[in-house]
């Protein structure tokens, strides 16, 4: 296990039945594909098939033990690397390249939002008087308002950009999707967001 592995970022919202994985292997491949493919991200499930993303966009994976597919930290003489995956991997600083060239690649990561998503929620705690909220994603402290229609209106706090108490991203729906669980800020899929902050009662 050498390489650091970017978190894996997923649009698809649910739950994820296992974890991400933090390091990989240098080089991966199943025994069908012609070349080395570089991992940019995995997860280990809890079926215990573990599957990388590679830098190119091919997902392999499976039970490693049961063949499923083949990686090494050292490359065997003379193998080809899929050049999208080493030119990517090296340009985001995952490994050293090849010797005279500068690569650069820069991955959509975990970027924080222009707005906070705790923005227009209900995600907040109330900090006396009714007008200002301490917002739970962020621990920004904003003007709590009335929004919604006549029949339909809640209160909420403002829209704002994430402060600097933002909670440690969910490592497959980043902030996108917050929310409370037994007095809890969780993801929707239900991992924990690290905060130290209350529900609002
Ligand atoms: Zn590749
Ligand atoms: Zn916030
Ligand atoms: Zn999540």
């Amino acid at each position: 296990m050498t390489v650091s592995l970017l978190p894996p970022l997923t649009y698809s919202i649910g739950v994820i039945d296992g974890e991400p994985l933090t390091e990989g292997p240098s080089f991966i491949r199943t025994r069908s594909m012609s070349r080395w493919h570089r991992p940019r991200n995995g997860v280990r499930y809890d079926n215990g098939r573990t599957v990388y993303g590679a830098w190119c966009g091919y997902g392999i994976g499976g039970s490693e033990r049961a063949g499923g597919f083949l990686s090494t930290d050292t490359l065997p003489a003379g193998d080809p690397v899929c050049a999208t995956c080493d030119g990517r991997a090296v340009g985001a600083g995952q490994d050293t390249g090849p010797a005279g060239r500068q690569l650069l690649h820069t991955p959509r990561t975990l970027k924080p939002p222009t707005n906070c998503s705790g923005s227009r929620t209900a995600l907040y705690t109330e900090l006396g008087g009714g007008t200002v909220g301490s917002c739970l994603v962020c621990t920004d402290a904003h003007p709590l308002r009335a929004m919604g229609g006549p029949y339909n209106s809640r209160y909420a706090i403002v829209q704002h950009p994430p402060g600097p108490g933002l909670v440690t991203p969910c490592p497959f729906h980043a902030w996108r999707q917050p929310a409370l669980k037994d007095g809890r800020l969780v993801c929707t899929c239900g991992r924990p967001l690290n905060t130290t902050s209350e529900a609002t009662p």
